[in-house]
């Protein structure tokens, strides 16, 4: 019985052993920073080098020292988890002779790609090379600076796919054991997307920053055919502060109300259909999902306009906001002449300065919140009534900013008002705060309510619609006419073992298992 229990433990031992031990093919810098990782994870580390003979790790780095170097043949053999942390150029080159010795093991693709492609994956191709393991993709995008310095990394993603569910979960074990967050990505086809992601740079801002950039320029192109073409109303050095804090401000609310318009817009799209079902255009799609960086840009040009309107506040530069003095000295004085000078603001510049102060604090309050520490603290009533009600109070508050400093200006020259910087920039806030008074109108608000529910104005109509094939990127498309695999960006929605195809002929669209994917040709 003992012996029985003996034989027992040391087995589960051994086989616990056999999980905690990994190899590691190649030992560049990628290798060494995962191979430290590991091992401060409490894994046993094998690196396979071409020459090992050559390489003495410890003298690369004294936490090394514990590392066991063998040859790539003698690495495979002793693990049955192997990373493959060399460039994909040479993986074929080093793979080749060992296919039969890697037969049921677990291959850990991390390679990046240089540039991103829609056709096929590293892993896939790696898969194609060695059939009999279970590769999976995963590591590749975590640099191996942080992979070696960071060890409070719990909110780095790892995203993982592969065509073994076990083989995933295994190496999510190992991603959560190294302190990283493991997100499944299900099939190994989903390696397209993970070899894309650290081959994107900022590809959220671009649409927002473009917006903002386009707006100024429409807005200065206007203040300097107004103050300088039609008319001379500033000096050109006035340009650089003066005429450029406009046309910041201006845009700046612009784009407060476009961030705003966004859900207005969605809201129409689904009272148009009749349903919530049905998925928004790929413009309106875009548009919300870049809320976030349409208000930080918003709220970084309003702070721009806070700063240099501080800087320039004085009776010269802002006349109208302040108080004049008429001094007229006499013409023969006998006697010293003395005269006190107070220049207060007036009316137009207290109330402009409140209204404006209080607008920028909420607006300062409002992207405090889009911080994860705060986010995190928020439920999703607070934040949306801090994203929403608020938003909106500060649009308002934005616009009155403008009104106060605009009225008088208006009730002066009425016929004139079309031309006036300050009512043309707040067309679009008044038309944002307009609808949301609109839609909160009790007939359509119950609608509304009703569509949020679920419920669907043409049932069968949707059914139809919702299978009409939507643009997600990247994903293979097969021509059935011409009977050849393409890179498209047309394709369905399918579940996540699904790969979305699309008949390029009859516009039609389907799932295809990763198989099908596979026996393209
Ligand atoms: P590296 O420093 O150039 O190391 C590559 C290693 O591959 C070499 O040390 C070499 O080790 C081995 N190798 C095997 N066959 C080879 C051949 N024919 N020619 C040259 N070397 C060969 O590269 P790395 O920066 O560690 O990157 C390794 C992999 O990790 C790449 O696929 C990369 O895309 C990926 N990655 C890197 C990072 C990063 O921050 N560096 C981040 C994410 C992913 P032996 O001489 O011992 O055989």
């Amino acid at each position: 019985m003992l012996e029985q229990l003996e034989n027992m433990d040391s087995s589960e031992m051994s086989r616990k052993e056999q999980r905690r031990r990994v190899g590691i093919l190649g030992t560049g810098d990628f290798s060494r920073a995962l191979a430290k990782r590991l091992l401060f994870s409490g894994y046993d580390v094998i690196l396979g080098s071409r020459k090992p003979e050559k390489k003495a790790m410890s003298a690369i780095d004294q936490c090394l020292c514990n590392v066991q170097l063998l040859s790539v043949e003698e690495c495979i053999k002793s693990a049955s988890i192997i990373f493959l942390a060399v460039h994909f150029d040479n993986v074929k080159e080093l793979l080749t002779e060992h296919v039969v010795k890697l037969e049921g093991k677990i291959l850990i693709d991390v390679s990046n790609r240089d540039r991103p492609s829609s056709v096929t994956s590293n892993a896939e191709l790696v898969q194609k090379m060695v059939p009999s393991c279970k590769v999976v993709k995963a590591f590749n995008v975590i640099s191996a600076y942080a992979m070696e310095n960071d060890y409070n990394s719990s909110s780095k993603q790892v995203f993982i796919s592969s065509n073994s569910e076990q083989a995933r979960d295994v190496v999510a074990n190992i991603a959560k054991d190294m302190n990283f967050r493991p997100v499944d990505f299900g099939g190994l086809f989903a390696a397209r997307r993970i070899e894309k992601h650290p081959l994107r740079l900022f590809p959220e801002w671009r649409g927002p920053l473009g917006f903002a950039v386009g707006v100024f320029n429409v807005w200065l192109l206007y203040l300097i055919y107004i103050y300088y073409i039609a008319d001379s109303v500033y000096k050109w050095e006035q340009l650089f502060v003066k005429v450029l804090n406009k046309a910041i401000c201006m845009t700046g609310i612009t784009t407060l109300s476009v961030t705003y318009l966004a859900s207005s817009f969605a809201t129409v799209f689904q009272i148009y259909y009749g349903t919530k079902h049905i998925r928004f255009s790929r413009w309106l799609d875009k548009w919300l999902k870049e809320r976030k960086q349409l208000g930080l840009i918003s709220f970084a040009l309003i702070s721009i306009h806070v700063i240099m309107s501080v800087l320039i506040m004085s009776p010269t530069y802002l006349s109208s906001w302040y108080h004049s003095t008429e001094i007229t000295v006499p013409a023969n004085l006998t006697a010293p002449f003395q005269f006190k000078q107070g220049t207060w603001m007036n009316w137009k510049g207290e109330a402009a300065c409140l209204v404006g102060t209080i607008a920028y604090v909420v607006i300062c309050f409002i992207c405090a919140t889009t911080f994860p520490s705060v986010t995190d603290t928020l439920n999703w009533r607070e934040w949306r009534f801090v994203q929403s009600k608020m938003g909106h109070a500060a649009l308002l508050l934005s616009v009155g900013h403008v009104l106060v400093m605009g009225l008088p200006g208006w009730l002066l020259k009425p016929h004139l008002i079309y031309k006036s910087i300050t009512f043309l920039c707040s067309i679009l806030p008044w038309i944002t705060l307009l609808l949301k008074p609109l839609f909160s109108l009790p007939c359509v608000d119950r609608y509304v309510m009703k569509l949020s529910k679920g419920w669907e104005r043409h049932e069968d109509k949707c059914k139809a619609d919702c299978v009409r094939p939507v643009k997600h990127e990247g994903y293979v498309a097969i021509d059935m006419n011409a009977d050849k695999q393409m890179s498209c960006q047309d394709a369905c929605a399918c579940p996540d073992d699904r790969i979305p195809m699309m008949n390029i002929g009859v516009s039609d669209c389907g799932c295809a298992s990763d198989d099908l994917v596979l026996n393209v040709p």
